[in-house]
């Protein structure tokens, strides 16, 4: 709390009391400070595949005669890094559009069945890759309003957690279905599952349970960040639920028309 005082004085210069303002700033403190935790993260984040790009660079300059083997070695890290850097950078524009432009949103009336088979190309070439089961549960012609594309984002990133932290021979479900007028995209999977206190902080930007691990799945610790802030530009929530060891389910739920 920030006070502001002054006193009260009458005509002959009498001290006749005191006016105290009390101004509640804990929520801009707390906006500032958040401000101020975020550029600190994008700077770390940032910095770590530069420093590794310029040592590995420098190493294969210095090194008169690399053999072939380690040059490659090199080179990989170097193109694994890059790459990293450019998911990164592209995560911040996305997060920087779509809170500047929340309100902008291309909605159009989507029929699922369609807006699904695009998606699921993507997708289902992973799942095979890493030999996970996917099962989907899909309630056939069902429409809702929004933006198919944000929307996509939305199913993607989840998709791509779930096949993410989930070891191979595992199961991802995919559910979409009707119910009191919203439609309810739930994903689930029978992975490494979040710890309990976890729950909550995962939406927020570069929250994650296991850093170290995110970074060697490509994650940049964004992707639910701008799940939370889509579905929340279409009116909607999600919710989480999850047991360590056993696995996670995401439920958005979206109005139908909003
Ligand atoms: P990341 O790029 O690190 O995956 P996200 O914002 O998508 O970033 O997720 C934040 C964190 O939430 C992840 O780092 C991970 O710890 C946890 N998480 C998200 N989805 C799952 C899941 N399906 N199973 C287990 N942990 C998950």
């Amino acid at each position: 709390i920030e006070v502001v005082g002054a006193p009260v004085i009458n005509d002959v210069k009498d001290l006749k009391g005191a006016v105290l303002v009390f101004h509640d700033i804990t929520d801009l403190k707390r906006v500032e400070e958040m401000r101020k935790d975020f550029v600190a993260n994008v700077s770390h984040e940032l910095k770590t595949p530069i420093t590794s790009i310029r040592g590995f660079a420098e190493t294969l300059l210095d090194d008169e005669s690399p053999d072939e083997e380690v040059r490659k070695q090199f080179l990989t890290i170097i193109l694994k890094e890059s790459t990293r850097l450019q998911s990164l950078v592209h995560d911040l524009l996305e997060l920087s559009k779509i809170e500047k432009e929340e309100m902008k949103l291309n909605t159009k009336l989507i029929n699922v069945d369609e807006w699904l088979k695009n998606s699921l190309t993507l997708i289902e070439q992973q799942t095979q890759e890493k030999s996970l089961q996917f099962i989907q549960e899909i309630q056939p012609n069902i429409h809702l309003h929004g933006d198919p594309d944000r929307l996509q984002q939305v199913l993607l990133n989840l998709m791509y957690n779930a096949i993410n932290y989930t070891g191979s021979k595992g199961t991802v479900f995919l559910r979409i279905k009707e119910l009191n007028n919203k439609i309810e995209i739930q994903v689930e999977d029978t992975g490494i599952g979040i710890p309990k206190e976890a729950t909550q902080r995962i939406f927020e930007r570069f929250y994650r349970v296991d850093r170290a691990r995110s970074r060697n799945t490509g994650g940049t610790g964004l992707g639910l960040a701008i799940v939370k802030h889509i579905v929340e530009a279409h009116q909607g929530n999600i919710s989480v639920t999850s047991e360590e060891g056993k696995g996670s389910c995401f439920t958005v739920k979206i109005p139908k028309k909003w």
